[in-house]
Parts: C-alpha cells; structure tokens; sequence
C-alpha cells in the first residue's frame, strides 16, 4: 500500500520556498513498509554546531520509524569537545550511538568501522555538516524498497559556509567524472529531457555518485564487498563504488524530491597524514587497476605522474577477485549502457602512419618495422599512437634499439618511458599532436626518420626542416 507522508511539509517550507521541489513532491506516494535505516556520519575536528546542526536535522525531518539508529564516528578527532561532551550531550538522543575511534582511518575506513555496527536494513551515509530537508529520507528509502540493487542520492545543496544561507540547485544534472576521473556535474541535454519525458520528480541516474551523502541496502553493501578497504584517508572511493555497483548489477540515482543541504568549504578543518594530492592519486590508480581495463591508458595518459603511484598502491588481488567473483560486467559495458557520452577514444591517433617525404607507411612484419606503399586494408599498416605515447600494433611497439640510430620492435610496456615518443613540431610550441616522433627518453632529440635506399627507418637527430621526419597518422582523436 502506498500512502502520502508529506503532510508535514507545510510546517517547513523554509527551504521549499522557490525551490524546484515545488508541490509536485508533496504529492508523491511512498510505501508504507520502507526498511529502516542507519544514518552514518563520520566526522574529524567538525565545528560543533555543524555537527549537532547536522544531527537535528535528522532527528527532526525524518519520520521517527524509519531512522533506527544514528552512528556518529568520530575518526580520532583531536578537539576536546567531541570527546566526553559530546557523549554526553547525546545522552538525550538514544538513537544517536558514538563510535570513537583510537586512530584516525580517514573516511573510508571510518564509514566501514560505522557500517560494521549499523543494525538498520538500509545504511544512508551523510556528512557532518549537512541539514536534512523535509521528506529527505522518505523517497531515498523508497527506491531501496522498490529494488534492493537501486542505490539512491539526494540533491545535495549548497550551504554557504561565511553565512549558512541555503541555496537550491538546479535539477537534471548528473555526477560524471573526466578524466583522470575527476568528479563533476553535467545537465541532461534538453533533447534528452523531451525524449524521456524526464519531469523533475523523476530518479536521475548518475554515472558516478558526489560521494558524501547516499543510501544503499546494507546487506547489498557487503555484497558488494563494501568500500575497497585499501583506499586511504579520502578521494576515489566515490568513482570505486559507483564503478562498482554499475558494473555489479545496480543502478546510482539522484532522487530530486530528496533535499540535504551541505556545507560546502574550501578547506578541510583536518590534517591529511599524507600530502593531500597524493593520496587522492593513488586511491584513483587503485580504482583503475581493477575497474577501468583497457580504458585504465586514459587515466594514465591525463596524468604521466599518476603512473608513479602503481609503485605504492597496494595489493589489488582481493579486489580484482572480488570483481571476478561478482561476475560484473566489463568497463566497455559501463561506458555503453551508463556513460556512453563519456569522452574516451581509443587512442591519441590511429591508422596508417605516412612518411611526408616518401608517402610511404609503416609496416610491421616479422618482427622489424620497413616502409611500404601505403594500402588501408593492411593490417600491418595500422598502428595506435596509445594514450601512454607508444606507437603500438597489438602487442608490439616501435622503439628506438640499443645500437645507434636503430628502430627496433619490443613487447609493448606501458611502465617503460624508453617506448615512448612525442608527437610534435619541432617549430611550434603549440601543444599539437604532429610532424615529428621524437623519442621522449633522450638527452638530445631524437626522431624517427625515413631512410630512402632499403625502405627502412632509423633513429636521426631531429631537424625541423628534414620531410622523411615528418608523419602523419590517418586519424587523431585528439588536438
Ligand atoms: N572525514 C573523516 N575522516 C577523514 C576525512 C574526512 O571522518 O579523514 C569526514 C569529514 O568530517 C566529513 C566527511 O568525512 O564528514 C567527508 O569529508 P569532507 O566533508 O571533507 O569532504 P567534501 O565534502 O569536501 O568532499
Ligand atoms: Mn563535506
């Protein structure tokens, strides 16, 4: 049975007011059996009146029956008032549990240390500077109960943190990232919208999730395998579990009738243990390793240094099983059927590589390289200039050899810088991929040239004027 629970929303209209929310949401039904759920908050060195803020907001705009428990995990905040005070401040909330913890675990950990205690059929993680709006809790719950797989968000709004004014958001906007899986916003286009006859109390689902503030079925959180527990201190762990359930069998929504406002703030009121950017690329290279598959050289080719980090990123086994045992769907699966507007080309460029000098191609058999007539319906001749710099057919990649001036042909490595080329003018500085291949591990540069008696290739220092330096591939995908 479904019954309407949005009677008390005339009491609170503070925030309704010009909000998209409008009456339209007052009118949605809701089961009248939704689970009940466990709100996790974890929180370092929050400003006190945030966090009881916070709190309240629970308490007082959520049906009562629904919120079976309150965690608030404090991850081993150094202020004195959330230690004693706040336990003893709480002592008027018996729904509110405190977890201390000994040492800080940064906020992946921390939510799985709340997690581990939550008894509620549904564990709705919040920040701990946040304000509930009416009827927040209610369309969350709802898609749980509708399908246990659904993993649902609230429109997060901003509050202003000089003046705590609230601020509505516009709707129809979904979480993607770019790459290197940088985390965004991205309207629905407006064909869309008309196609789908999408109205703005309808779930939007998301390619990733903002993180902070969601609602997921709990057993279906440890089907899932939880968070990867390797993620340090913060960062990523928003891609990792959106890749996750996608690719695993679920769906991210944003339920546009669900309003929590957070505070959004420059800094972080706490230390990281380690450098800040660090620790968000590594936690993004572990989350390739095992998510991304091929598509994992686009991640890397936005950022050479983020390839450093495959040196301390941890063991990956537990995950990479984890994913196999799900039996979750491919990376090429996810872009298709969730992101398919996500922008991922195959590689830098592709196709026939012509020498400007000869108009001759280069070719791939047994092994060593050589020049031919070009022809488009010869595989040899098709080569990927990969988003990591290697000039690649298969498995096999043009490098520079050993003994001088010589190209030779090496098992493709992506972690080998002596593979690489750049792909430039030598004349402009203009970032553009052109002319020249210049190999990218030399003192003094290098190029790939044509050499005109055998139809073969070598290694020459680069001249800007000399034509057999210059190449071209078929296609570019990028500038
Ligand atoms: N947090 C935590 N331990 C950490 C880092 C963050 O418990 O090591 C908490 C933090 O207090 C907040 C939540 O995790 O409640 C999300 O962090 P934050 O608000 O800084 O992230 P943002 O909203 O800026 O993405
Ligand atoms: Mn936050």
């Amino acid at each position: 049975m479904v019954v309407n629970v949005w009677e008390q929303k005339l009491l609170y209209t503070r925030h309704l007011k010009g909000s998209p929310v409008g009456s339209r949401c007052s009118d949605q039904m809701v089961h009248n059996d939704l689970p009940h759920t466990s709100i996790i908050m974890c929180f370092v060195d929050e400003v006190w009146s945030t966090l009881i803020r916070s709190v309240f907001s629970v308490l007082n705009r959520s049906p009562p029956h629904l919120v079976k428990e309150i965690i608030l995990v404090d991850d081993s905040s150094t202020k004195a008032y959330l230690k004693e005070n706040l336990d003893n401040f709480m002592k008027k909330f018996p729904k509110v549990r405190i977890l201390h913890l000994k040492e800080r675990h940064g906020l992946i950990r921390a939510r799985l240390a709340g997690a581990n205690m939550a008894t509620g059929d549904v564990l709705t993680f919040l920040d701990s500077h946040v304000e509930c709006n009416v009827g927040w809790l209610e369309p969350l719950l709802e898609q749980v109960r509708i399908n246990r797989k659904k993993v649902s968000c609230p429109v997060i709004e901003v509050i202003n943190d000089k003046d705590m004014s609230y601020m509505t958001v516009d709707n129809f906007q979904r979480g993607i990232f770019t790459w290197p899986m940088n985390f965004g916003w991205k309207p629905i286009p407006t064909e869309e919208l008309k196609k789908h006859k999408i109205t703005d109390k309808d779930p939007i689902r998301c390619p990733v999730m903002a993180g902070g503030l969601f609602s997921i079925d709990r057993k279906y959180f440890y089907e899932l395998g939880t968070y990867d527990p390797g993620l340090d201190v913060w960062g990523g762990e928003n891609m990792e579990i959106s890749f996750k359930v996608w690719m695993c069998g679920g769906e991210i929504e944003i339920i546009p009738c669900s309003r929590v406002g957070h505070i959004f703030r420059n800094d972080n009121p706490y230390s990281f243990p380690k450098d800040r950017v660090k620790t968000v690329e590594r936690n993004l290279a572990r989350v390739a390793e095992v998510w991304l598959d091929e598509y994992k050289e686009l991640f890397y080719g936005h950022g050479y240094h983020l390839l450093q980090e495959l040196n301390n990123i941890g063991d990956l086994t537990e995950q990479k099983e984890l994913r196999k045992r799900l039996q979750c769907k491919s990376f090429q699966w996810y872009i298709d059927h969730v992101y398919p507007d996500l922008d991922a080309p195959p590689a830098r460029a592709q196709g026939r590589v012509k020498n400007i000098a000869l108009g001759k191609c280069l070719s791939l058999r047994n092994s060593s390289v050589s020049l031919e007539s070009c022809d488009a319906g010869v595989q040899n001749q098709q080569f990927n200039f990969t988003w990591l710099r290697l000039i690649r057919q298969k498995d096999l990649c043009i490098s520079p050899a050993d003994v001088k001036n010589q190209v030779t042909v090496s098992p493709c490595d992506n972690l080998n810088g002596d593979l690489r080329w750049l792909h430039k003018s030598l004349t402009t500085f203009q970032p553009v991929l052109t002319d020249h291949f210049v190999v990218e591990n030399s003192k003094q540069p290098m190029c790939l040239e044509a050499e005109t008696s055998h139809g073969l290739v070598q290694i020459n220092v680069c001249s800007p004027t000399n034509q057999l330096q210059k190449w071209r591939f078929d296609k570019y995908f990028t500038p």
